[in-house]
């Protein structure tokens, strides 16, 4: 059903390694706490009891350096098409793809593990995750861990009682400045108007955010791609459909007067 699945206590906690499993060593860790390990406020609680072992081997990157960390999140992600498509544009970037509906995610983690067969060294940059991405972001990811965020095609939600439902909202907004990098970039993409107008307006209201130019944004190679990469993209395209985008910047605070 829609209403179980794991949900980790904070971004420690969460093994990348089985994602990403080329980007990770598993090295002996002579029972020390690994560089990922961090210890949880609520240490010696059931849910934090470490893993049998799992002090005794560290994961770290490949090369003996810290582990990587995802750059990158597709909010509700769908069927996975900006995923596949980034992948080889950034094959050292991290994304992962977060998607609500159980039997679409696991259609994503099938198609992945088939890529990852197909084409040996590739693909494996890509992973997905089934969570609410406006519960969860901040159990997965560290303050200023992401560089980019994509919400494509996000349900909109028609009803002005249920505007509060949209993912973009001033509130959540606030978390995904939390998890952004300055200088990182949201992208929005819709094809319903009002919706586009909405996640703009409340974007551009927020002190965190500030909207690209439109040069700026014809100059970004991943902006110009947004339209038609993803399935819901292609069905309206298909449809003949218009869309309504805009890139906005998380930028820093600016100090109290
Ligand atoms: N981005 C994809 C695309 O462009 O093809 C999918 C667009 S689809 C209209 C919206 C997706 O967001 C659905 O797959 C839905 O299950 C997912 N979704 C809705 N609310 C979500 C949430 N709170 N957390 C994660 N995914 C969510």
């Amino acid at each position: 059903s829609d209403s179980q699945f794991p949900v980790p206590l904070s971004p420690a906690e969460v093994d990348w390694s089985e994602h990403f499993p080329s980007f990770f060593s598993k090295v002996p860790g002579a029972g020390l706490e690994g560089p990922n390990q961090e210890k949880s406020n609520n240490e010696g609680g059931e849910a934090s009891k470490p893993k049998a072992g799992m002090r005794d081997v560290v994961v770290v990157g490949t090369d003996g350096q810290p582990p990587p960390a995802v750059r990158f999140a597709d909010i509700g992600c769908g069927f996975g098409g900006l995923l596949v498509k980034l992948s080889p544009m950034f094959p050292d970037t991290l994304m992962v793809g977060m998607e609500l509906r159980d039997k679409v995610t696991e259609y994503v983690k099938e198609r992945i593990a088939a890529l990852r067969v197909q084409n040996p060294g590739r693909f494996d940059n890509i992973s997905v995750i089934r969570t609410n991405a406006m519960k969860y972001l901040p159990n997965y990811f560290r303050k200023g861990q992401l560089t980019k965020m994509f919400f494509l095609f996000p349900d909109p939600h028609f009803k002005e009682k249920n505007h509060r439902r949209r993912i973009v909202n001033q509130g959540l907004l606030a978390e995904y400045a939390y998890v952004m990098k300055e200088g990182g970039l949201l992208y929005t993409v819709t094809d319903v108007e009002e919706l586009g107008d909405w996640m703009k307006r409340n974007l551009d209201a927020h002190p965190l955010f500030e909207r690209l130019s439109d040069e700026e944004v014809a100059n970004d190679n991943v902006a110009v791609l947004l339209k038609n990469v993803t399935e819901e993209g292609q069905k309206v395209e298909r449809n003949e459909g218009q869309t309504f985008h805009a890139v906005h910047r998380r930028i820093r605070a600016e100090p109290l007067a």
